[in-house]
């Protein structure tokens, strides 16, 4: 050990063990013919194999990219815990221009190396990638999720996502005001697009009032044309406006970080619930709003319902079982704003600790996934 830390290669090497110290399993992936260059980053399977999208994305370097990539899988643990799925974190990313650099071989390479890790790892797209790209990779693997249903996929996950945060709003609402009722009310929605377009539909059919940003126009025009045919109104206000606006609940639906300090000092808001990943900006930021009176529902149990439509596609798809999972988000945040109440802490900590003590049960059970202990569930591999 001694004599590593003295050659300059074997010292990367150290680095790289303290870097992924929290992680089963990271695997680089290299194809000279096709120029794939992805990592794949299992965190645990403790839950069961591993689950979670591939993004493509041209990272300025290696090391921003393995750092993404075990942000995020560290965070699909989290997310597959809270939702309940037999599923462990993973993730992947692929170093490139999703505008310039994709083709069908490239795609059948990822799926080869997938396929080598013997169904610890099921993957689908995310950022930069289309269920397109992954009817290319389904030829060489199996463990393939959300791909159209003409693919024996289970199609659209922002439909389950969208109701998701709708639970999510509900629950909140229930917590703050002893009604679960979405009228009466007025929501801040910041992005109208997969997801955050039908939140706000479903709001609007509700009877509830709107705040809306996006930065695309048509967006808004749409969402207009809309309102007006069910008789009602939205308003639509600057990028930089929705911050401030009084409305009783703040509805994140495009970009991660947008609870920071200068935001939170703006927010005139009861509640935040919206299916943006990472919204806190840094965990302390879950302080800010609590010190504030700001209700926070914690982005990764909100927005699971995709997750569930992608983790249900192995169980052999069935649409009223995901519902009734996505349901389930509802009865999840109550434990947990009753948990962090009673522990006078942030509710993403009352989440976090949730996911943990659910990791560390089945981890008594469990060591970690294996092929041959693949459990009966697993239909398609
Ligand atoms: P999307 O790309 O379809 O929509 C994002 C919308 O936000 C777009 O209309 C875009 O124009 C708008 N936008 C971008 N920057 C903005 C800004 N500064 N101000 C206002 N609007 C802005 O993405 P989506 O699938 O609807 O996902 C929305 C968020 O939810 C993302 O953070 C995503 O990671 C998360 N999420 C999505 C799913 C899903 O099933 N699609 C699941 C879990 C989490």
């Amino acid at each position: 050990m001694k004599a590593l830390s003295t050659i300059e290669g074997e010292k990367i090497s150290m680095d790289i063990f303290q870097k992924i110290n929290e992680h089963e399993q990271v695997v680089f992936c290299n194809d000279e013919s096709t120029g794939l260059k992805a990592i794949i980053a299992i965190h645990s399977t403790k839950l069961g194999p591993a689950l979670g999208g591939c993004r493509m994305l041209p990272y300025k370097t290696v090391d921003d990219a393995l750092e993404d990539v075990l942000r995020l899988s560290r965070g699909m643990s989290y997310k597959c815990a809270a939702s309940d799925v037999d599923f462990g974190g993973g993730k992947a990313v692929i170093i490139g221009d999703p505008v310039k650099d994709k083709s069908p071989e490239l795609f059948r390479a990822f799926g080869q190396f997938v396929d080598s890790l013997n169904g610890r790892f099921y993957t689908g797209t995310d950022m930069g990638t289309s269920p397109d790209d992954f009817v290319h990779a389904l030829k060489e693997t199996n463990c393939i999720v959300g791909v159209d249903e003409a693919y024996g996929g289970s199609g659209d996950s922002s439909i389950p996502t969208a109701l998701g945060v709708i639970y999510g709003i509900q629950a909140t609402n229930q917590a703050l005001w002893g009604s679960d009722q979405l009228d009466g009310r007025s929501y801040s929605i910041q992005g109208l697009g997969k997801v955050g377009y039908k939140v706000a539909e479903q709001l609007l059919e509700a009877g509830a009032d709107l705040y809306v940003t996006d930065i695309n126009p048509q967006a808004i025009e749409h969402l207009s044309e809309k309102a007006k045919k069910m008789g009602a109104a939205i308003k639509a206000v600057r990028s930089d406006e929705i911050y401030t606006v009084p409305a009783d609940v703040f509805v994140p639906c495009a970009l991660g970080g947008i609870l920071n300090d200068q935001t939170i000092e703006a927010l005139q808001v009861s509640s935040v619930a919206g299916s943006a990943n990472n919204q806190l900006l840094e965990m302390r930021h879950g302080q800010m709003l609590q010190a504030k009176g700001i209700l926070y529902a914690p982005d990764y149990i909100v927005n699971a319902g995709g997750l569930i439509q992608v983790a249900d596609e192995l169980y052999s798809p069935n649409k009223d079982r995901v519902l009734r999972k996505t349901k389930a988000i509802y009865d999840t945040l109550l434990s947990v704003y009753h948990y962090a109440d009673e522990q006078g802490i942030t509710t993403g900590e009352a989440a976090n600790y949730f996911c943990e003590k659910r990791m560390e049960a089945r981890s008594r059970r469990n060591s970690f996934f294996t092929h041959d202990k693949r459990p009966k569930w697993a239909v398609r591999n």
